[in-house]
């Protein structure tokens, strides 16, 4: 090990417990984590953080545990001559188990990517070439899907593939019977998300992947809203392929991954859709940012060993909103039985989201709807997708917020609404 260099300041870790070592070559770094750690929040000064779905704050025992691997693991992780390589490879290796553990897969079906906008045109335009080889040229997927799986599906259909999208209803998620019923003999692929970013209404994965069993379609899973946070949908195994993005389980944006998992003995053969020095199995090259991955790792085992805590400040903060926010007539959008406790997406009678957002923004930072559309003021093609009118969709706002999220005034939040109506 590196010799540590002396005068080093220990950072209690937020609410690990665990002592993590710095070193003391950055003061700036020392205020940074210390800051993060009181406050477990970015901005304490500014309006509540309300965009979770959009990225996740870190979470400080993530960002001191990156901040020393960045500090004193200096080696690539596919350099095999030296120590550092090798401690460098272990790490990796240790990510990966974290990160399989948390939807039972095997540590060697986590392939590593820049986030789950990479995870998923892997999954998608990874399976063209045996489309093209078998005949078997349809996509079954959904109109709700985030723009990082309907372009990638947009590609496949100027190559000659077919692709149907099943829509929700107004619950704002799609039946398992309706995904069925789409299927075809020449189905080669079924994706469908786990969670809606912009709705948080969890969709049946569960029971998509029961009705799968006697059809050869592989499975894809965009779980960049649920994964680590919605644990038992991932976990069955006819999931063939899910999608997972660091930055929304509060570790750090830029790295994800792919679970490509085999089904006794095959997997879905997938071809890579860049080319380089052959990592990650040769399907995703380009070397391995190691300090990302270990976030990623510690991430997603934070995710799973607090998820029930973390679930359960959910529920309190949307409680507190609910409360405050009911009695202004809000409409909610999506079947409110099937919604992550995170999320609220709803609109007010006759008032714009822009209105409402510069009303509020003082208080509290949320957005109106995905924040990679949110810049275009095209009403959300989610909204829209479960019967929303054109109005109401352009009313809409989201709010979703975390465990770290502190309390909120939502009475006052609630009555400057009301100045609104
Ligand atoms: N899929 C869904 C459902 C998302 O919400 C997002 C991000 O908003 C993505 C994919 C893209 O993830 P990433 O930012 O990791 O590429």
């Amino acid at each position: 090990m590196p010799t540590v260099p002396a005068g080093n300041q220990a950072v209690e870790c937020y609410r690990t417990g665990g002592q993590r070592r710095l070193p003391d070559f950055c003061p700036q770094v020392e205020s940074t984590v210390n800051r993060a750690v009181a406050s477990g929040h970015a901005h304490p000064a500014g309006p509540v953080y309300l965009d979770c779905n959009a990225t996740t704050p870190i979470e400080p025992a993530v960002l001191a545990e990156m901040l020393r691997v960045w500090a004193e693991e200096p080696g690539n992780a596919g350099s095999r001559t030296h120590e550092y390589g090798l401690r460098a490879k272990k790490a990796v290796q240790k990510a990966r188990e974290q990160v399989a553990s948390v939807v039972c897969a095997k540590p060697d079906e986590a392939l590593f990517t820049s986030g789950a906008t990479e995870s998923n045109n892997i999954a998608i335009l990874g399976l063209e070439r045996r489309g093209t080889q078998t005949g078997r040229r349809h996509v079954v997927s959904t109109a709700i899907e985030h723009k990082a799986v309907l372009e990638p599906l947009e590609q496949l259909e100027k190559r000659g593939f077919e692709v149907t999208l099943v829509y929700p209803g107004e619950s704002g998620a799609v039946t398992a019977d309706a995904v069925s019923k789409a299927l075809r003999p020449d189905t080669l692929l079924v994706s469908v998300m786990q969670a809606n970013n912009e709705t948080g209404i969890r969709q049946p994965v569960a029971e998509i992947a029961r009705l799968l069993e006697d059809h050869d379609a592989y499975f894809h899973v965009d779980a960049a809203q649920g994964f680590g946070k919605d644990l038992e949908p991932l976990r069955k195994d006819r999931i063939d392929l899910i999608s997972v993005s660091s930055h929304k389980i509060f570790g750090p944006v830029g790295v994800g991954c792919l679970i490509a998992r085999r089904r006794g003995f095959h997997k879905a053969p997938l071809e890579p859709i860049a080319f380089g020095g052959g990592q990650e199995r040769g399907l995703r090259h380009g070397t391995l940012p190691v300090p990302l991955i270990v976030g990623l790792g510690l991430a997603a085992e934070l995710a799973e060993r607090n998820h029930a805590a973390r679930r359960e400040r959910c529920m309190e903060i949307r409680s507190a909103a609910l409360n405050a926010l009911t009695p202004l007539g809000i409409k909610l959008h999506g079947d409110q039985t099937h919604v992550l406790p995170h999320v609220l997406n709803f609109s007010v009678d006759g008032v714009d989201a822009e209105a409402l957002m510069v009303t509020l923004k003082d208080l509290i930072a949320v957005s109106n709807g995905s924040a990679c559309t949110s810049q275009n003021y095209k009403p959300s093609h989610v909204l829209q997708a479960m019967g929303l009118t054109e109005t109401t969709a352009a009313g809409a706002i989201r709010a979703s917020w975390c465990h770290m999220t502190p309390d909120i005034d939502w009475t006052a939040v609630s009555n400057r609404i009301a100045t609104l109506t």
